[in-house]
């Protein structure tokens, strides 16, 4: 059940706009960024600040995307014991040299980070690797930190983050609901 609203749709735009001005900041301009969305709902997240990069800088920043799936292993017991494979990547762009920008929805354990890292150092030899999400909900069981954070949420193990955009759910919001 619905215990409240974090972000509404104006929330979520403007914690994006701040992301997009801290990354262009940070990395003093667009040149020489790539996006990386982690599917499912970090893809949609990249192309908005792809286009908030663009209206900024005049500079269409490349974006790339990595399908990571839960796998459980034979001698996993809990139902939390699944660990986060990634998907082979072929990616059109060349990341040498490159400081990627990794993008997610929500910051948990860390597990699906680090995944995503691993596919992003074999597919080239990037400068940097950089983590935006859009909700830090806590419990990292890894030693894994977002640079760029829309809302940090210190949640219970027994609470779960929502995230709902227009792209993959026809309704834009950010909840947390008690399981
Ligand atoms: P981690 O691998 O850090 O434990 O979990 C992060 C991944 O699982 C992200 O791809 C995110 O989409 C998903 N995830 C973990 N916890 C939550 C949550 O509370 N809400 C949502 N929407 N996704 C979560
Ligand atoms: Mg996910």
């Amino acid at each position: 059940n619905k215990k409240a609203t974090l972000l509404d749709q104006a929330a979520i735009g403007r914690a994006l706009t701040r992301i997009a001005h801290e990354i262009l900041e940070r990395n003093k301009g667009p040149e020489d960024l790539v996006l990386v969305g982690i599917q499912t709902r970090g893809v949609p997240i990249a192309k908005r600040l792809q286009q908030k990069i663009e209206g900024i800088e005049q500079v269409t920043i490349p974006l790339e995307e990595v399908d990571i799936t839960l796998y459980r292993d034979d001698l996993a017991h809990a139902s939390d014991n699944q660990e986060p494979m990634v998907q082979p990547v072929k990616l059109g762009t060349d990341l040498t040299n490159k400081n990627v920008i990794l993008i997610d929805d929500v910051l948990y354990t860390g597990r699906t980070v680090r995944a995503a890292m691993d596919a992003i150092m074999d597919a080239g030899r990037p400068a940097q690797i950089q983590l935006a999400v859009l909700i830090d909900r806590g419990h990292r069981e890894l030693p894994i930190r977002a640079d760029y954070i829309g809302k940090n949420i210190p949640t219970s193990q027994s609470e779960v983050i929502v995230v709902e955009l227009e792209e993959t759910d026809d309704y834009e919001s950010v909840d947390i609901y008690e399981n």
